[in-house]
């Protein structure tokens, strides 16, 4: 696997494979990588001929300065885990690689950027678009491969690609829990043994609201999420809505194509998770 982590390399080495004719597969994280991450790259290796990986904690998607610095970064762990996943090339550059220092970033992303995720972490939408705007930019990807498991982060990125008139073919894939239903997530490092088992609550929830769907009316079902969630100790929960999926408006029981999505601290960990209902 080739590693790169300034601009200008990566973007030498990808243009010479561009000019050989290969297509290019993106994957964007964080790090502390798990399956769920691994599983965007495979499907990335299967539709492309080279597959980049960035790893990359972006400052201006956090309003929580503790939450930026606690992130988890075990860079060697990663690196072997795309080694061994079959990845081609690490993007992985330093702050000041990617921001100059002051920079203005406002896409006018409309009402999502304010729904949901945005309510509770006001910016965060404005900093993600700002990173993944550069990142495609570099990277010039053919396709992209974002995960279900952040449904908002995909509907807003589609809108991002939209505006900017971006040539990218975005791909979502889905949510890879743990085999008790907790989604995969770089946070989960950060539960405690008790967290992780009230944590299940979330999943749980989610599951048992779209099995009796069809047979219950929105504000009842948002009434029993709420109430099942607030039952178990230490979990506070921060929303459980309906939405339409593709404008992440509130749902009625007419809407067509419904997500249901959650967010919550457990413990000191944020939480969030999502299921497709119809
Ligand atoms: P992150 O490193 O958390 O920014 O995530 C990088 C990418 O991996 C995003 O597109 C996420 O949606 C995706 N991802 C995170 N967790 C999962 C998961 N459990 N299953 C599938 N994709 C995921």
């Amino acid at each position: 696997m080739k590693i790169f982590t300034t601009t200008r390399e990566v973007q030498d080495y990808l243009a010479d494979l561009r000019n050989n004719g290969k297509t290019t597969g993106f994957v964007a994280t964080m790090g502390a990588l798990h399956r769920g991450h691994l599983s965007l790259i495979a499907q990335a290796k299967q539709h492309n001929n080279v597959v980049i990986c960035s790893i990359f904690v972006n400052p201006t998607q956090f309003n929580d300065p503790s939450d930026l610095e606690k992130y988890p970064r075990p860079i060697e762990k990663d690196t072997q885990m795309l080694i061994d996943a079959g990845c081609d090339i690490l993007f992985n550059p330093p702050v000041n690689e990617m921001y100059a220092a002051h920079e203005h970033w406002h896409l006018q992303l409309g009402e999502i950027e304010h729904l949901l995720e945005g309510k509770f972490r006001p910016g965060h939408y404005q900093g993600v678009t700002q990173v993944v705007y550069k990142l495609f930019n570099i990277i010039k990807p053919d396709a992209a491969y974002f995960g279900q498991k952040d449904y908002q982060q995909f509907m807003v990125i589609s809108k991002l690609v939209v505006l900017m008139h971006l040539p990218v073919k975005l791909v979502m894939c889905p949510i890879l829990r743990e085999d008790d239903g907790l989604a995969m997530s770089s946070r989960n490092i950060h539960l405690t043994a008790e967290d992780r088992q009230h944590s299940l609550v979330l999943s749980k929830t989610l599951f048992r609201i779209r099995d009796e769907f069809d047979a219950n009316n929105i504000p009842a079902l948002l009434d029993e999420a709420a109430a099942f969630i607030n039952a178990e100790t230490g979990v506070s929960l921060e929303y459980f809505e309906f939405a339409d999926s593709e404008t992440l408006q509130p749902a009625n029981q007419n809407t067509k194509n419904i997500v249901a999505l959650v967010a919550a601290r457990v413990g000191k960990t944020r939480l969030i998770d999502n299921i497709l209902i119809n």
